[in-house]
């Protein structure tokens, strides 16, 4: 086999459940694109880090930083996210969850108005992600900032996985003798092993609305 192939495919599977099948599958139908195709998937990979941050506050994704067009490592100057920089969004709920794309999910059920935590992950120390590689450093910071006058509820929102049940048992027994504070699970109708980037908007609305 042509070594630039295999070493494509290599990279590739480097992905979130991409296997060798489908990275040989990725490279074949990229083969078919044109030129100036292929250079526009590589100059939006190559500027990735650059045009897309991580929000300061709650790590969802936010714009790069206006007039800084090369950021260097480090001191990076991250914008808010929408959500944190909106003032109508309530400030006395915080949902706790693994990755972005269960924030998307739970914000296109139109339902939630409070502020996010991404984790980047759930607790599996098998795969390297231990509380101190996660976000829970910041995650308390965060919590320990909140004025707690109206009272602060942690929503955790992390998958119904045994990865995800680790992490939350570890949330709740980080926060567990904070005062001002309501700790909630997201409830009802979530099957359990599944994974909330996937669940439909009916199910999501039900397990925020039941939250326990
Ligand atoms: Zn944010």
């Amino acid at each position: 086999m042509n070594q630039k192939f295999k070493a494509t495919i290599k990279l590739l599977q480097k992905l979130p459940g991409v296997g060798p099948r489908q990275a040989a599958r990725f490279v074949l139908a990229l083969l078919e694109k044109d030129g100036s195709e292929l250079n526009e998937l590589g100059q939006a990979i190559i500027n990735l880090k650059k045009d897309i941050r991580l929000c300061r506050e709650c790590f969802n994704l936010s714009a790069a930083p206006e007039g800084r067009a090369s950021p260097t490592e480090g001191g990076r100057e991250n914008n808010l996210c929408h959500i944190c920089s909106d003032p109508k969004r309530d400030q006395t709920k915080l949902v706790i969850l693994e990755k972005v794309t269960d924030l998307d999910s739970i914000e296109k059920t139109g339902l939630y108005k409070g502020l996010y935590h991404v984790l980047g992950g759930a607790i599996n120390p098998l795969d390297g992600a231990t509380p101190e590689t996660l976000r829970f450093r910041e995650l308390e910071k965060r919590v320990a900032n909140f004025s707690t006058n109206g009272g602060l509820e942690l929503i955790i929102a992390t998958n119904p996985t045994a990865t995800g049940e680790t992490t939350a048992l570890y949330i709740r027994d980080l926060f567990k003798n904070k005062s001002g504070l309501i700790i909630t699970r997201l409830g009802r109708g979530l099957a359990s092993g599944s994974n909330l980037e996937y669940a439909d908007e009916i199910t999501l609305r039900n397990a925020l609305e039941y939250r326990k």
